[in-house]
């Protein structure tokens, strides 16, 4: 039986989505090619408010956490640790030799914007790793309150990583000012695996120029390169692309105003139950719009859960890393339904006697 995935990814793909990865191939180099990638910017730059720059990059979304260090930092990055996305942001950073210094919050805590504006304004960092929505805790970083801020730092690449939320919440580039912002496919597009998309900014484009050793795969150069040929610098994940292109178009179909209301309106109603039976796990006021973190104050074996619920076709997720069996996660993004949520979380009731 599948089990429909209320989990933070990957999420639950539409049958008729899925369909479009059986595409027949095309070339790569060929006209078809051009025209599906022609067709798919576009649409990108309207999910996201953006007339930047968009790549689409045949890898996780961590491929292009990787890509950020070795394009936008020339001196030294500030990184911002808050959970396990944001603190794997840091090593990577330092795996590809970059020098980072950190700014780390408890667990569950969000990410205080004046502690960013105070280590900024020392003029020591030409980069700024920001995680908006931490998906260990379930914490949404308060993103807005920073734009201001960081129109001080214009010398600053500002990079976000908005795996778990782009899609969903609703995430206005232009507007916020942000030089690179990256996502998987996977969450809150609700599409496969495979596939990542990076939104980049001119000055952002600009500086990666003075900066050596970008690598090759990774080279946001090399993107801008085939960009100018309605390409890809190498042969892509050819039927993501042709599911990316049908999942567009129910995306802007449905508007990401109205996308945005309907993951808020999934997750009021999540934390609402979670504060009823158990506890948030997020500080109040920074709670994820795409996921809950329920703070597992009843002392239930979530792996347990889990599994009576897979009999009943669903699917949550456990806790990261330390925070297993003591939090438990309910994704509410992508495609997913109130309805969807309200079933899940009457099995849950059921299952856990409540
Ligand atoms: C899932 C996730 C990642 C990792 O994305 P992959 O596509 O698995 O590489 C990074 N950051 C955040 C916030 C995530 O939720």
């Amino acid at each position: 039986m599948h089990k429909k995935l209320f989990i933070p990814g990957p999420t639950e793909v539409r049958e008729e989505v899925l369909q479009k990865l059986a595409t027949p191939q095309i070339g790569h180099r060929s006209k078809e090619f051009q025209e599906l990638y022609s067709s798919i910017i576009p649409k990108l730059q309207k999910v996201f408010y953006t007339n930047n720059k968009v790549i689409l990059s045949t890898s996780s979304g961590t491929g292009l956490m990787e890509l950020a260090t070795r394009n936008f930092i020339a001196k030294k990055a500030l990184g911002t640790i808050c959970g396990a996305f944001s603190d794997r942001w840091v090593k990577i950073a330092r795996a590809n030799g970059k020098e980072v210094d950190v700014i780390e919050v408890e667990w569950g805590k969000h990410m205080p914007t004046e502690e960013i504006d105070k280590k900024l304004a020392t003029g020591e960092y030409d980069c700024l790793l920001y995680t908006h929505n931490e998906t260990s805790t379930g914490v949404r970083n308060p993103i807005e309150e920073l734009s201001e801020v960081m129109k001080k730092y214009p010398d600053v690449v500002w990079c976000v990583d908005a795996v778990s939320s782009a899609g969903g919440d609703l995430l206005k580039v232009d507007e916020l000012g942000v030089d690179f912002i990256l996502t998987s496919t996977q969450k809150a597009f609700a599409l496969p695996a495979g596939l990542a998309i990076g939104v980049v900014s001119e000055k952002a484009l600009e500086k990666s120029k003075q900066v050596p050793n970008r690598g090759y795969y990774f080279d946001i150069q090399v993107f801008m390169k085939y960009d100018g040929r309605k390409q890809t610098p190498t042969t892509p994940a050819i039927p993501h692309l042709f599911a990316l292109d049908y999942q567009l178009d129910r995306i802007l179909e449905e508007g990401m105003e109205n996308r945005y209301k309907r993951h808020l309106e999934m997750a009021e109603y999540v934390r609402g139950w979670a504060k009823q039976y158990f506890d948030l796990f997020a500080e109040p006021g920074y709670e994820s719009v795409t996921l809950t973190t329920v703070a597992n104050t009843r002392g239930i074996n979530v792996a347990e859960l889990n599994e009576e619920l897979g009999k009943r076709g669903k699917m949550i997720s456990n806790g990261y890393g330390n925070l297993k069996e003591k939090t438990f996660r309910i994704a509410h993004m992508g495609d997913l339904t109130l309805d969807e949520i309200k079933e899940l979380l009457n099995d849950i009731e059921e299952i856990l006697g409540l």
